[in-house]
């Protein structure tokens, strides 16, 4: 199967919406693909929980509506793992194969949690804090629950008003950021009313929930399930019993596809110019792959991308304003969630840091880099090919993947066959038992 577009869109998140939208209302030929079944990426992915609709909701319903009306093709359940060509991306959905062509290309794949080891983090109930969100989304009953919330950025503060809302009791709310740093933050915000409302609000809904600075999980124990999890709060230990621990260290953008396709990256994310041009021709960049800066950011985003494609540079230059805004509260987020030292000593020599190949912290301490951890351990190599432990070992150890290859996603060898033409992938024919 093959598929020609104007404006090709990877990523049906806020800013991959509000790209596709704007590009098809300037009459391109505009196709949106998706992993996931239904557009509106990490946070519109799923009833918002509330009594009352709110801002969130309602946007959702906005743009995934204006989307649904507009003249764009949809992919929904596919996934981009390879891109051929220059002008090919190669998607997969179950066994099926397809080849997407493109004049311009926007990338807008979001962001993902990152995951730091320490003892007990494997043990089931340990969740990453939008990982259960999610879940609680698709139907996982938490009423009742006892749901330590731990790590470092805002999604903390969102999930647990969150998962309050669905019954559950947050008992504390551990940030490893100090109070020095949110006291900054926090006045920072006094020039975005927006952002600072929304704090507010998330705060309101939290209500009484105890949360505690210069704090981080050390342990979570128990033998078959979570039942307690140790915390360091201002250096001194406190073990809380719990039902589950939601735990996240902020966010991280996923940019296997543009570097895959050769895009630069400056400080860990995608380098664009004013109109969210990558440094390769016709490949744009939109949302959280360009910097973590929240829903807002990324819609401003997508629409300038949507605009540039379309050749609509006026236009797109009027949003510049407003992006520069929120750029200054993405940078803010960066500097006061910056992983702090002390989280480099959590693992312990027995501690699995790659949950895919049970490879543990004594294995990996002395290898002299990521190559040679893969090589000498498998670290890396199981199924989500070092999107989880890759983190966490660049963090531990300062170790940075040497090269990005297809397929960038598992993908089925059924999918495969039946493409042709060029590829990046080394396919191998496996005959009686050998390669
Ligand atoms: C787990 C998680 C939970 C979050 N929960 C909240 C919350 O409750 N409240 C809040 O304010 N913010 C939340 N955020 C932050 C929020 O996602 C961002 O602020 C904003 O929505 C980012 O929009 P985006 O369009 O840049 O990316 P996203 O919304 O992440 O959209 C990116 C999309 O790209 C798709 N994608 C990625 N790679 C591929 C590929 N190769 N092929 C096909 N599709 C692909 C993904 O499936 C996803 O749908 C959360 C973030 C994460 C990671």
């Amino acid at each position: 199967m093959t598929h020609q577009f104007d404006v090709l869109v990877v990523g049906a998140g806020p800013a991959g919406i509000a790209a596709a939208i704007r590009a098809a209302e300037e009459g391109c030929r505009v196709a949106i693909v998706d992993e996931n079944p239904h557009p509106g990426g990490q946070i519109w992915r799923g009833p918002s929980g509330k009594t009352k609709p709110d801002k969130a909701a309602g946007d959702a319903l906005e743009w995934t509506g204006r989307l649904s009306r507009a003249s764009v093709q949809t992919f929904f359940g596919w996934h981009i793992f390879d891109a051929p060509t220059a002008k090919t991306l190669r998607g997969a959905r179950d066994a099926d194969a397809a080849d997407f062509h493109f004049k311009s290309l926007v990338i807008a794949t979001g962001a993902r949690e990152r995951f730091l080891p320490f003892p007990g983090w494997t043990l089931p109930n340990v969740m990453g804090v939008g990982g259960l969100q999610a879940m609680v989304k698709s139907g996982l009953p938490i009423r009742g629950k006892r749901i330590v919330v731990a790590g470092t950025g805002p999604l903390l503060l969102a999930v647990a008003a969150y998962l309050r809302q669905h019954g559950a009791a947050i008992p504390i709310i551990c940030e490893q950021a100090s109070w020095r740093k949110l006291a900054r933050f926090s006045a920072a915000l006094l020039a975005q009313p927006g952002k600072l409302l929304q704090g507010l609000q998330l705060k309101r809904e939290v209500g009484e929930t105890r949360f505690s600075a210069n704090s981080w999980p050390v342990a979570a124990n128990g033998r078959t399930t979570v039942e307690s999890v140790t915390i360091s709060r201002s250096g001194k230990p406190e073990t809380i019993p719990c039902d589950y621990l939601a735990c996240g260290f902020h966010l991280v953008p996923n940019i296997e596809l543009p570097l895959l396709l050769g895009c630069q990256i400056q400080n860990g994310y995608v380098r664009v110019d004013d109109f969210q041009r990558t440094s390769v021709a016709e490949v744009f960049c939109a949302g959280e792959p360009t910097g973590i800066g929240g829903v807002e950011l990324s819609l401003v985003e997508g629409e300038i991308v949507g605009l540039s494609a379309a050749g609509r540079i006026a236009e797109a230059s009027k949003l510049f304003g407003r992006r520069e805004k929120l750029r200054r509260f993405a940078r803010s987020l960066d500097r006061t969630f910056r992983l702090r030292s002390e989280l480099r000593s959590l693992p312990q020599p027995e501690t699995i840091v790659c949950r895919c190949e049970d490879v543990y912290y004594s294995r990996l301490r002395d290898q002299s880099g990521w190559r040679a951890a893969k090589l000498q351990t498998r670290c890396g190599m199981g199924p989500c090919q070092g999107r989880i432990c890759g983190l966490a070992t660049e963090f531990l150890f300062d170790w940075k993947p040497d090269s990005v290859r297809p397929p960038i996603f598992p993908v089925r060898v059924k999918s495969l066959s039946g493409l042709t033409g060029d590829s990046n992938l080394e396919l191998c024919e496996i005959t009686g038992g050998r390669s």
